[in-house]
């Protein structure tokens, strides 16, 4: 059976003490979390340190993830962090590709696939965001979009580095609009990018992680991850919010 993962995305959002307020109530709650379901949060950079004591003083199974990292590996490179910077946090996993950093700070394809290098060679894990925007898919090009996402860079790994990816379809017109894909266009777009993996990687797309992200909340994520293809869900707006991420967490069947 394929993994079941929650992840959290903050953004730029809590203060320090704010998300450390946060992380003591999900710890609290995580007591009735299914220990299949592996959970994990993505705070800003700056919480990093502070959280991951936090997790480890309370031998939480939560993991931490960051929310990006530079495409460099070190050097004179003013207000970046590095991979080794994050593993030396504690951070598993580093999301890429999320929309936000593709549409305002230009992130492309070259770049990602120089950063998701990087992040599996330091031994962490990608979260690999593809998804397309309202106009792409109202003039029905969203498969194009979303496999161009995916052959830019997930089909330049080998297969022993991709089975390290998880993937985030987040349709970009979903994400903070309180606008839902419907779970059967969450379905449809799920199994065509384990179809274009499989294409590409026959051994390991049938064990692919594919979240779901956008607008997901306790109402809807029990239908959406009633669906086969859909493995979990990159939270953004609701993890913020111990209870809502917490009741998204307890939506598998
Ligand atoms: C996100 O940004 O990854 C996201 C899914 O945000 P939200 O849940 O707020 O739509």
């Amino acid at each position: 059976m394929r993994r079941k993962i929650v992840a959290g995305n903050w953004k730029m959002n809590t203060s320090v003490a704010e998300g450390e307020l946060l992380v003591d109530q999900i710890t609290f709650l995580s007591k009735d979390f299914d220990p299949n379901v592996e959970v994990i949060i993505a705070p800003p950079f700056t919480h990093l340190s502070r959280i991951a004591d936090v997790l480890k003083s309370k031998k939480s199974k939560i993991a931490l993830a960051a929310q990006n990292c530079a495409y460099m590996e070190s050097g004179a490179y003013t207000g970046e962090v590095s991979v080794d910077m994050l593993k030396e946090l504690s951070c598993k996993y580093v999301i890429l590709g999320h929309s936000e950093r593709r549409e305002y700070f230009g992130e492309s394809s070259e770049t990602l696939l120089k950063k998701i290098n990087l992040v599996l060679n330091a031994g962490m894990k990608p979260i690999f965001c593809v998804g397309e925007k309202l106009e792409e898919r109202e003039s029905k090009q969203h498969f194009e979009v979303v496999a161009a996402q995916i052959k830019e860079v997930l089909y330049k790994l080998r297969g022993v580095e991709f089975a390290n990816v998880v993937v985030a379809y987040e349709p970009v017109w979903a994400i903070g609009t309180g606008k839902t894909a419907t779970s059967d266009q969450a379905e449809e777009m799920h199994a065509f990018i384990r179809r274009a993996i499989a294409n590409k990687f026959p051994l390991y797309a049938e064990d692919t992680v594919i979240l779901y992200g956008g607008s997901c909340k306790p109402s809807n994520a029990k239908e959406l991850f009633s669906k086969d293809d859909v493995d979990g869900g990159l939270i953004g707006g609701a993890a913020l919010v111990a209870q809502d991420f917490a009741a998204i967490i307890k939506s598998f069947d």
